[in-house]
């Protein structure tokens, strides 16, 4: 008998990347105005990819200026049809240009390229066509009042918008709060992550030559403290829509109420209950949860970082947890086999170690995993910032590691006994964002996802993301849902009007 040997999946290639990256502002690529720029770092190696504009309050000036022109010139007078259509060219150019798009994202933030290509990718181009949809359905309507008028309510953009993105998702959060605020008639200042700007800027060239009007879209790269923070709080920004760690997310909303009140809408941090029944389909809830753990590196807002299993099935689901674990494919992000690459930074890195050593210390069970840099790396990637897939058993409620966020391919199992029990602990947080429930009694189901406070629960399934499904957070996790018809009412001003007849 004779056997074909598989032949093995080709490496993709990095893509090329200029030197020197301007920002965008009222149409011009432009360098920043100290003359300042910073380096953006491949995460795989440790090595610089390019130098970026660094921009700062001046910069954010001039793009807050040309947004305000921009909503005031043609923009402001476009067609709602006239904007769908802009939208749904600039995802037809995003589709066009996705292989490169996916090996920027890849290569700025670390992530594999498969993920890349089959989940941000595909997310990133539903939900600019969601919105596109959306341009010219968003309307008012008409209402009774007492008395001789003829009352209606009209459906406005809100202005010129601040938006302010993480490192996690770079393509997919531009697009979740691009879609929504262009489809409503809003221009914007966009910051993107320091760690990931690439992708926010190549998204931004497409839309100046898919033929949104100059000063619409303006992106500013820079830091937080300095150009987020001017973002925040100027004084002609009519919104700030901030994606990122709850901390951050105060420091945001108090900018905002100190300078014009601007509105605030915000998508914060998590630490998601996953509770798996005894009852549940064992297999499929070990993959369930397998995924919503350590996918995108566990870099996830809604990653399922408390997973309480059931006692009777505690020890079964351990073993088979750390058997898939252990198998995990950790490497070069550009390998189309590759499971898991780095984390996106070197703080990063440093932050989650720092949490591997206090689970240790605090009494939790390192099943596998820890510190180490997995032993497979190639050299060109010891300098990379790898985690080994980390699994703690044994883990309590009042342990660090159950409590903080931790960002990383760190996973915490729970035991539990009842239905109660487990209710009352996956509430004992101040987050609100995610939580799912694994179990084929429908009644258990239907009370256990009702009973969770959080903005989603998930029942058999994890990390499911569609444009249409609406997603924010209870609690310290956010204010506001992004996605969704919901998403409409971040970018929208209400108008009454209310006339004699
Ligand atoms: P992380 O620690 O995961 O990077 P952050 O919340 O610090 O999360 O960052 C999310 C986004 O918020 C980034 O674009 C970052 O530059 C920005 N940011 C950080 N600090 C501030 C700040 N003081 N004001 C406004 N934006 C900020």
């Amino acid at each position: 008998m004779t056997t074909t040997a598989t032949p093995a999946k080709a490496r993709v290639n990095p893509p090329k990347v200029k030197a020197q990256q301007p920002m965008l502002i009222g149409g011009k690529w432009v360098a920043s105005v100290s003359g300042k720029s910073f380096s953006t770092v491949d995460p795989a190696t440790g090595q610089t990819i390019c130098e970026v504009a660094e921009g700062d309050k001046a910069d954010i000036d001039l793009a807050v200026k040309a947004a305000r022109l921009a909503m005031d010139g043609p923009w402001g007078r476009m067609n709602a049809s006239g904007r769908g259509r802009l939208l749904n060219k600039l995802a037809d150019a995003i589709e066009a240009n996705k292989e490169e798009l996916a090996a920027l994202e890849t290569l700025d933030n670390g992530k594999p390229i498969a993920d890349s290509l089959n989940a941000d990718l595909p997310l990133t181009l539903q939900c600019y066509r969601y919105y596109a949809g959306w341009a010219d359905k968003n309307h008012g309507s008409t209402f009774p009042v007492d008395g001789s008028f003829f009352s209606y309510t009209r459906h406005e953009p809100v202005g010129v918008v601040g938006q302010i993105i993480p490192w996690n998702f770079p393509l997919l959060m531009q697009a979740w709060k691009w879609g929504p605020a262009l489809a409503c008639g809003n221009s914007l200042v966009l910051k993107p992550a320091e760690q990931t700007p690439l992708t926010a800027l190549k998204v931004a060239e497409l839309a100046q030559e898919v033929g949104f009007p100059d000063g619409v879209i303006n992106v500013v790269p820079g830091f937080g403290p300095t150009a987020g923070a001017a973002l925040a709080s100027h004084m002609n920004v009519d919104k700030i829509a901030f994606t990122g760690e709850t901390g951050t997310g105060k420091i945001v909303m108090t900018a905002a109420a100190n300078s014009n009140l601007k509105r605030v809408s915000l998508e914060l941090g998590g630490k998601s209950p996953n509770v798996v029944f005894a009852d549940a389909d064992i297999d499929a809830a070990i993959e369930g949860a397998y995924f919503g753990l350590f996918f995108n590196q566990g870099q996830c807002c809604v990653a399922g970082s408390r997973l309480f299993v059931e006692e009777k099935v505690y020890d079964e689901f351990v073993e088979k947890m750390t058997r898939k674990t252990k198998a995990r494919r950790v490497g070069d992000p550009f390998h189309p086999d590759t499971e898991q690459g780095p984390q996106v930074s070197k703080e990063q890195q440093d932050r989650i170690r720092g949490f591997i050593e206090v689970g240790k210390k605090e009494g939790a069970r390192l099943l596998i995993g820890g510190a180490d840099v997995p032993s497979s790396l190639s050299a060109v990637h010891a300098n990379g910032y790898f985690v080994e897939p980390t699994v703690f058993t044994d883990v309590r409620d009042e342990m660090t590691i159950a409590q903080e966020e931790i960002f990383g391919p760190v996973m915490s199992i729970l035991k539990f006994k009842d239905v109660n029990e487990v209710i009352e602990r996956g509430n004992r947080t101040f987050y609100g964002l995610a939580a799912a429930v694994w179990t084929k009694d429908l009644q258990k189901a239907i009370r256990v996802s009702h009973a969770l406070k959080a903005g989603t629960v998930w029942v058999n399934c994890y990390d499911v993301f569609d444009a249409a499904a609406p997603f924010g957070g209870f609690k310290m996790s956010g204010i506001g849902r992004e996605l969704g018809q919901y998403a409409l009412q971040l970018y929208t001003e209400v108008k009454t009007v209310i006339m004699a007849v």
